[in-house]
């Protein structure tokens, strides 16, 4: 039997923080809408599951209730050395802690209340065709037609997406994995820590429910040092720093295993790839200490909605709402990316890591200063 190819205004990539966001905007404007996403809601992801409060007005206008749902708000930041030093500070705009699982539920169930199309399970595999005579999208239940296309499908480019060499290239040359695990512990709810390991660093802080999010990332290298077994790796390289092993052996861990991704890489990439644009990770992203990758993504989503409802209504061409939306962007995250990439060179040192702590904990302006980086102001 003949399956009929349905036809959307804009066809959404991934269902993350990015994509969900624009496809409520996008919908509450009378666009219609379709997401794929390739995974199942509700479902886990590797996250610190910190966000920033600067995302706070924006997600309740979409009609999250966070005021409602009691999550931890987050305003004391403590960075420790392997050496055990602390770094203690009072966090000015701080954020607050929801488990991915939560957060991108709650999104999804507002897009589908706004009547976007949503097709879960649905993989992506090629998108045909161009601004001017529209685009076929090709994915694992079927063929769909739009004449926009927006990537928000994460770290990881699907191969019929084509970055320029720039943009793949990695800024330190570094493959990172990431580990996260849900815990029940004992640790104040209105902070975060960040702790550094040789190579890497691991955050902690409370989220939705009982449960305390502890997450880290690492170099590939060090996973392969040990044997490519998750557990040695803690115990040799971790537990070094005397509060993480603290937390590590004295916790209740929610999951027996922890979520674990590879091959990431932290780059800027670039906001479209021929007449699709890109959003969230797929437009580039820095580590998770650096940059408050979420706030990013939804402050990308809104910059795009902007641009893609002046070109619905016949206010701008397709070509002008590229290169605004271009321009937004880089007005928005040029500076916090380069500032990310020389912070990051900060940490993951144990010497070098332990002589910053100590000079930022002389001068807490010199320590907002550098915060306030990683939190960019409200929208
Ligand atoms: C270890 C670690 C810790 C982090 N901690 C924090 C933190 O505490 N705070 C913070 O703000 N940021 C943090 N980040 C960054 C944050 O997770 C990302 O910036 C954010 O998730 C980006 O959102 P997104 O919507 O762009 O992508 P994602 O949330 O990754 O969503 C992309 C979606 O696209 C789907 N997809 C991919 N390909 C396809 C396809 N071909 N077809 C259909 N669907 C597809 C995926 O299944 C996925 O659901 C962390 C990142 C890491 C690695």
């Amino acid at each position: 039997m003949e399956t009929q190819t349905e036809h959307f205004e804009c066809a959404i990539i991934g269902g993350g923080v990015a994509g969900l966001c624009l496809a409520i905007q996008l919908a509450e404007r009378d666009v219609s809408v379709v997401v794929f996403e390739k995974g199942k809601y509700p479902f886990h992801k590797v996250c610190g599951e910190y966000i920033s409060m600067e995302s706070w007005p924006f997600l309740e206008r979409l009609g999250l209730p966070l005021s409602e749902l009691e999550l931890p708000r987050i305003n004391s930041l403590g960075i420790s050395s392997d050496r055990g030093f602390m770094l203690d500070h009072r966090l000015e705009m701080g954020g607050f802690g929801i488990s991915r699982y939560s957060l991108d539920h709650h999104l999804v169930e507002i897009a589908l209340r706004k009547g976007v199309r949503v097709v879960q399970e649905c993989r992506v595999t090629d998108v045909h065709g161009n601004a001017a005579n529209g685009f076929q999208i090709r994915s694992s239940v079927g063929d769909f037609t739009s004449k926009v296309v927006c990537g928000s499908y994460g770290k990881y480019a699907p191969q019929f997406i084509h970055l320029k060499e720039e943009a793949t290239s990695n800024a330190d040359n570094q493959n990172y994995i990431g580990v996260k695990y849900h815990i029940k512990t004992d640790f104040p709810s209105n902070r975060i820590e960040l702790h550094n390991f040789s190579d890497g660093y691991c955050g902690i802080s409370k989220v939705d429910r009982d449960w305390y999010c502890l997450c880290y990332l690492t170099t590939a290298r060090n996973l392969l040092e040990n044997g490519k077994d998750v557990k040695q790796m803690e115990e040799r390289v971790l537990y070094q720093n005397p509060f993480l092993k603290n937390y590590f052996t004295n916790s209740e861990f929610v999951h027996a295993q922890p979520l674990i991704i590879s091959n990431v890489q932290f780059s800027k990439k670039q906001t479209g790839s021929n007449d699709i644009f890109l959003l969230g990770d797929a437009a580039g992203s820095i580590t998770p200490l650096c940059g408050n990758g979420m706030s990013m993504g939804m402050r990308a989503s809104k910059m795009l909605a902007e641009q893609l409802i002046l070109f619905f209504n016949g206010k701008q061409t397709y070509g002008q709402a590229i290169k605004n939306y271009h321009l937004a962007w880089n007005a928005a995250f040029g500076t916090r990316i380069r500032a990310g990439y020389h912070l990051q060179k900060l940490f993951g040192k144990s010497r070098t890591t332990d002589l910053a702590l100590k000079l930022l904990d002389q001068s807490p302006w010199l320590t907002s200063k550098l915060v306030s980086l990683t939190h960019g102001s409200v929208f």
